[in-house]
């Protein structure tokens, strides 16, 4: 089932409600269906609100939501089919993993309405409890309380938990965010597994952007309640929108510079580098760390720079140098020869190299 939000719009005002916050700004985009999207971007840029607005604890200021066909903005939570798993697993301690997944259905009205006799109620929840654990694979924890797991395993039963009903729609938000390094990597991974056995249309919140970037179908990048790029995760790494975007993805991050264009060329540090077919003017130029590497005086489109720093960072250099009085790093192979004072011609990957409007706005294809 695709979800399509058409001109989807909350402010929040303040108790005198002079300051306005618009939370949501004007969003209209689809979610196909069947598919992983993440709503990525930094603290407060509206990424709860989004989903608690597609979950129907907010009611939007303005604009609509369709689940399908189905137009759901005046619909309360339980009536949008909705999945909902929160970063605090809010799994009911006293009860076993078995009763916490049975828990929904036994409430559920339209459950007990579809199987009226108690028998095959019991015997039709307990299928879907153990089909449900099989998926997200804590068979062997039913008889457990949530104390008794892991924070990767409690987070698995909350899922199933909101799976169980067979919703429509899944929507997490920050799932992973109270799990150690390790075991966000696993469940994230496990979460893509399980989104991808169900075939659950997800929207997943995060402002991790490399685990949006690991398990997303496509990205939804906000920043201040405006929607900045939505795109599969590599197009957004290989063609960012704009500045915000190139700066938000990637580690370590994208070195900017203020650069010029003469002749169609390209000038760093006093030296034409690359032709581009864009017109004379300033730009930013934006260019990834591991884009960069090492050439020589004769290397076409080289830049000439002198390393003020240089340190061994697992497999590879990192390396510090100025190009237009800006301080740009770099990831160069660790079989180079390379020492802090050397001066140096580096040469750029042309997929690495971005180009965009002084202000930052927009990518200018060269
Ligand atoms: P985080 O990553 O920190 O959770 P977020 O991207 O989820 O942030 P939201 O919680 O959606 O951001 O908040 C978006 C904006 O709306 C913020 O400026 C926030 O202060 C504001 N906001 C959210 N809820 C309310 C509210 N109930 N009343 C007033 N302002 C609110």
């Amino acid at each position: 089932m695709d979800i399509r939000l058409e001109n989807l719009t909350k402010t929040f005002s303040n108790k005198d409600r002079q300051v306005e916050t618009i939370a949501v700004n004007n969003f209209s985009f689809t979610i196909p269906s069947g598919h992983l999207a993440g709503l990525l971007g930094p603290s407060g840029c509206g990424k709860s609100t989004t989903l608690f607005l597609l979950a129907g604890l907010l009611e939007p200021t303005s604009g609509k939501i369709f689940f399908g066909d189905e137009d759901v903005t005046a619909l309360p939570p339980e009536k949008r089919g909705i999945g909902l798993v929160f970063q605090n697993y809010a799994l009911y301690p006293h009860m076993s993993v078995y009763d916490n997944i049975a828990f929904p259905l036994r409430n559920s009205k339209s459950f007990r309405e579809q199987h009226k006799d108690a028998r095959e109620r019991k015997s039709e929840i307990d299928r879907i409890v153990q089909e449900t654990a099989k998926i997200v694979a804590i068979e062997e924890l039913l008889d457990r309380k949530p104390a008794q797991l892991s924070g990767g395993q409690q987070q698995r039963v909350a899922i199933a938990r909101a799976i169980a009903k067979k919703p429509k729609v899944l929507l997490l938000d920050e799932p992973l965010s109270n799990l150690d390094a390790r075991l966000r990597i696993q469940t994230r991974e496990e979460i893509r597994r399980i989104q991808q056995a169900t075939g659950i249309t997800t929207v997943f919140v995060t402002h991790d952007q490399e685990e949006a970037m690991s398990i997303t179908d496509e990205i939804i990048i906000m920043k201040d309640g405006i929607i900045q790029q939505i795109a599969q995760p590599q197009e957004t790494y290989i063609h960012p929108a704009n500045v915000f975007v190139a700066q938000f993805l990637g580690n370590p991050p994208i070195n900017l510079i203020d650069v010029s264009i003469c002749d169609g060329w390209i000038i760093l540090n006093d030296r034409k580098t690359v032709k581009t077919k864009l017109q004379d003017g300033n730009y930013k130029m934006g260019i990834r760390p591991e884009s960069f590497a090492l050439g020589t005086q004769d290397s076409e489109e080289a830049v000439a720079a002198t390393v003020v720093y240089k340190a061994t960072i697992g497999r590879d250099f990192q390396v510090r140098f100025n190009i237009n009085g800006r301080l740009c790093e770099a990831l160069i192979e660790s079989d180079s020869r390379i020492e802090t004072g050397d001066n140096v011609f580096f040469t750029m990957k042309r997929s690495g190299v971005h180009l965009f409007s002084t202000d930052g706005e927009r990518e200018e294809i060269w």
